[in-house]
């Protein structure tokens, strides 16, 4: 541990444009919000790239010590919900549920363990009216014929996180409506319209706007300020700039959130992903094809912050290390397995894999730099190969200690496909036979045994015979 302790983490802050020192609020404890998916249809691998990201974050911040709060919120009332429901005369919160449950299933499919709390905003509507509440009391928000609206003029700081004056900010016409006050103003509280799904609120009955979600379920879990605020970078604008307004201009406390992280978008072939354009890969699909383990490895092989293209080639190579990964992680464990004295030199080994393990983590103290720590992680594969055979218990058990640790932080090898027990039992058991086989020079049958084993994935090397 006082290894990661002696590097500092640095994070690149959107609201300070700046690589800024990660500490956070309180010492210790890091709660952590990110933007969740609007539940009217499956998710896609640019879904994934960003949430596999977070977890990625979530999981490195766990492992530096800090006790990490994860809230991700599920929008599961929305405009596109309504309309997809009209579409198939489904309950809109029966068809959001039935999305959210399959993207439960996509998360724990793709390992993205790391989340404590799914919040469903259909869950805060008291808390999401109270804060509007809050502000109509402060004269912040207003009433009009299509709902509360909030009036960006009442907050000098509107356009600090997406660095744009008022000016450029009015530019953006949300919801045109005559009655608003400002061309920006966005809403809080949606009147309802005719058969549309409502709540009663102190307006009338109606549904929230998208932003106040968020700053609701922030505000119930965290307080007023919290740790780490994430999303896409297409988030920044309008619907982070919108939460601000909302937390600060109710509360008074700022920031709403100490450091803003966004992740760069996936893109296919250079082109957006979307389902006119038929090039949508929803996360089980590509699941299916080519397994979690090499999912994650092409995530993790961009920093978060760059969009990803996502290719057959990025994945074909994504998919081949992945493997490398698994055969050389079995390998170990078998060596482990076999209790063999070796001929390695477990002390130098222990150097170059250290070496290797602090450039890791080095890495990731750099704003999370998941490629640099990747090329770290190739390189302690890279030893566990060349050792091969030679490999003695004391320098395997380290290595496997350390691929264990390393590979739990990129969410790496969590598969089931580890050597069982019985299987490390065989494999021992056939080397044996196959010394005692070539003892007696029956090569053709210890031969035979080894090619079996090599099929296996059990790589053999004899001495000379
Ligand atoms: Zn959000």
């Amino acid at each position: 541990m006082s290894q990661q302790k002696q590097s500092r983490l640095k994070v690149y802050n959107t609201l300070t444009r700046h690589l800024d020192d990660f500490e956070p609020i309180h010492p210790g404890r890091v709660n952590m919000f990110v933007c969740g998916p609007t539940v009217y249809d499956v998710s896609h691998i640019g879904h994934g790239k960003s949430y596999v990201a977070y977890d990625i974050i979530a999981r490195y911040l766990r492992k530096k010590g800090y006790s990490v709060f994860f809230v991700l919120n599920i929008t599961d009332i929305d405009d596109k919900i309504i309309n997809r429901a009209k579409e198939s005369k489904e309950d809109p919160l029966k068809l959001s549920e039935r999305y959210a449950q399959a993207f439960y299933k996509d998360m724990k499919d793709l390992h993205v363990n790391s989340i404590n709390l799914y919040a469903k905003a259909s869950e805060y509507i008291p808390e999401i009216i109270n804060q509007i509440k809050g502000l109509v009391d402060k004269g912040i928000g207003y009433k009009i014929q299509g709902g509360v609206y909030y009036d960006i003029s009442k907050f000098p700081e509107y356009g600090k996180l997406s660095r744009q004056n008022l000016e450029q900010l009015t530019v953006h016409r949300v919801d045109p409506d005559p009655e608003k006050r400002n061309p920006g103003d966005f809403v809080l509280w949606k009147h309802q319209k005719p058969g549309e799904i409502a709540w009663d609120s102190p307006w009338g009955k109606g549904r929230p706007g998208w932003h106040i979600e968020d700053t609701a379920i922030t505000l119930t879990h965290f307080g007023p300020t919290y740790d780490l605020h994430g999303g896409g970078t297409e988030l920044i604008f309008p619907h982070h700039e919108a939460e601000i307004a909302q937390a600060e201009g109710l509360t008074g406390k700022k920031p709403l959130a100490k450091y803003w992280v966004h992740t760069g978008l996936l893109s296919i072939k250079g082109q957006e992903m979307h389902k006119s354009l038929g090039n949508f890969v929803p996360i089980q699909e590509a699941i299916q094809k080519v397994g979690v383990e090499a999912l994650r490895v092409l995530y993790a092989s961009t920093h978060y912050r760059s969009p990803l293209d996502y290719t057959e080639d990025t994945l074909v190579q994504a998919a081949s290390l992945a493997r490398r990964f698994r055969r050389a992680y079995d390998q170990v464990q078998i060596a482990v397995g076999l209790k063999s004295e070796g001929k390695d030199q477990p002390s130098t080994l222990k150097r170059q894999v250290d070496e290797a393990r602090t450039e890791f983590f080095t890495a990731m103290d750099d704003d999370f730099n998941t490629p640099r720590a990747l090329a770290a992680y190739i390189r302690i594969v890279g030893i566990a190969e060349e050792q091969g055979r030679l490999l003695s218990a004391e320098s395997a058990v380290m290595l496997l200690e350390t691929m264990k640790e390393l590979s739990s932080i990129l969410g790496l090898l969590e598969t089931d496909s580890v050597p069982r027990r019985e299987f490390l039992e065989l494999v021992n058991m056939l080397t044996s036979l196959r010394n005692e086989l070539r003892a007696k020079r029956e090569y053709a049958l210890s031969d035979r045994i080894r090619e079996q084993m090599q099929k296996a994935g059990v790589i053999v090397e004899d001495e000379a015979k």
